[in-house]
């Protein structure tokens, strides 16, 4: 039975989508004005566990994952650069996607942008000026938080009895409000500035919250089941998100948020003033595989913070190359003919216990260690010879049921050696001197799908891995 921490309930929770099969997830995706560092990167692993694991219990999925690409820095980072928005972004989307790809995440059903949904934006802004649960002021609309006195329900911050400006710690929008807690959801543009959009209370831009309660409720109904991301946006973000849909719709935005916590570096708060600062990119210019960044981020449950230091990354590459290298010998030993029940209802517990785990609040640690368990008890067996042909197939296939969640074991192609590219070359060439343009062309082939590149120089030909 899955069972998820509720950050809104603050229960662990028997999770029971809305609409009998169907899923509906949101996750808050990335503000696209540099590229993305490993914090928000163990956000979306996690947030690509979660998917994939939902579809190993059999749910249908539709995952909304946003991208932010408009705001305050988007805007004057652009005008600095002398370009639009869109020409500011582009290479930081194009750049966040490589990365996402790298790192074995699943592409969400739905990628919406933020600035393609202004018009779903202003309405739900018309509907909360209606309802007097928003304000102008000064040109700028603000939503009024004393008219809803859910506000504080997911954080758990009470605001009762807090005077106007007394907490002007929290207040980040330098605009007139009523209230120090209220907060934008439409800002006023100068009549110069490029990046505005017309609305019937005035022309602006929108705040930074409504473009997740409008993205979200376009795709996925008024009321979904799981909004996730991570801990630092619970407050302000996501407590605004639910006072704006709740406030415009009167009912229930999303069943069940979940939160994942920080990431340290070296135990402390990643700061690029510290020097422990890094972005994906950083990493794998560091030489470290992606996917042991991924092990990485992923070896900790979501609810836990998580120390990233590089002596874990490095035990990280270590134990993602043993458990390659486990899969490859299991499919190429000499196994001695028959079958090994005893072994293969190890493996079947093992991966009860992967689910059990995973069923509790994703414990992605406890299901990391089932996995390892199988490992440990299939090389004993192998080395002892009572690992047997019949037992092969069930054993692979257990690992792949472990890898639709861990996305760790990559494409199970054997690499070629050095030598037999090279002998391949070789022969590639004698075919062509010798006008067998099939088999010059069919050995390409096989090149080319082992990902080597050939390029022709006049000093030979030269290849590469990609
Ligand atoms: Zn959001």
């Amino acid at each position: 039975m899955l069972k998820f921490h509720n950050t809104l309930s603050g229960q662990l929770q028997e999770f029971k989508p809305l609409d009998g099969n169907n899923v509906r997830l949101y996750i808050c995706g990335p503000t696209v004005w540099s590229f993305a560092h490993i914090g928000n990167f163990r956000t979306f692993t996690f947030g690509d566990v979660l998917r994939r694991y939902l579809k190993f219990k059999g749910y249908n999925l539709t995952h909304v994952f946003n991208l932010t690409d408009v705001d305050d820095r988007i805007i004057n980072e652009a005008k600095a650069a002398d370009k639009t928005i869109d020409e500011f972004t582009a290479p930081f989307i194009e750049a966040f996607w490589e990365d996402f790809d790298a790192l074995g995440l699943e592409r969400p059903e739905i990628t919406p942008r933020a600035t393609h949904h202004i018009a779903e934006m202003i309405s739900i802004i018309e509907t909360l000026l209606k309802n007097g649960r928003a304000y102008k002021s000064n040109g700028s609309i603000y939503y009024r938080i004393s008219a809803f006195p859910d506000y504080g329900k997911l954080s758990k911050i009470n605001f009762a009895g807090n005077v106007s400006g007394a907490s002007g710690r929290i207040d980040t929008d330098k605009y007139d409000k009523e209230n120090a807690q209220d907060f934008a959801l439409w800002k006023l543009v100068d009549a110069d500035e490029p990046t505005g959009w017309d609305a019937s209370f005035g022309r602006g831009r929108p705040g930074w919250h409504i473009e997740c309660s409008a993205m979200a409720m376009k795709y996925l109904s008024e009321t979904f089941d799981i909004h996730a991301g991570g801990v630092d946006l619970k407050f302000p973000h996501h407590e605004n998100e639910i006072a704006q849909s709740e406030g415009a719709t009167g009912k229930l935005f999303a069943k069940v948020w979940l939160h994942s916590e920080h990431l340290k570096v070296e135990g402390e708060t990643m700061s690029k003033s510290l020097g422990n600062y890094y972005t994906f990119r950083d990493l794998i210019a560091k030489d470290y595989s992606a996917v042991a960044i991924r092990y990485l981020l992923m070896s900790v449950p979501y609810h836990k913070q998580l120390n990233f230091t590089f002596e874990t990354l490095d035990g990280a590459e270590q134990t993602i190359g043993r458990l390659r290298d486990f899969r490859k010998r299991l499919q190429e030993a000499n196994l001695p003919d028959g079958i090994n029940t005893d072994l293969q209802g190890k493996v079947g517990a093992y991966l009860d216990d992967f689910e059990m785990a995973m069923d509790d609040n994703l414990n992605t640690s406890i299901a990391l260690a089932a996995l390892h368990n199988l490992v440990r008890e299939t090389n004993t067996a192998m080395a002892h010879a009572v690992a047997c042909t019949e037992d092969r197939s069930v054993i692979l296939h257990a690992i792949d049921k472990f890898d639709q969640v861990l996305g760790i074991f990559g494409e199970a192609k054997t690499e070629m050696l050095d030598a037999e590219i090279e002998n391949l070359i070789e022969e590639r060439q004698a075919a062509r001197r010798n006008r067998n343009f099939a088999r010059s062309d069919e050995i390409r082939d096989t090149l080319a799908e082992q990902g080597i590149i050939l390029e022709d120089t006049k000093d030979g030909v030269r290849w590469k891995r990609k």
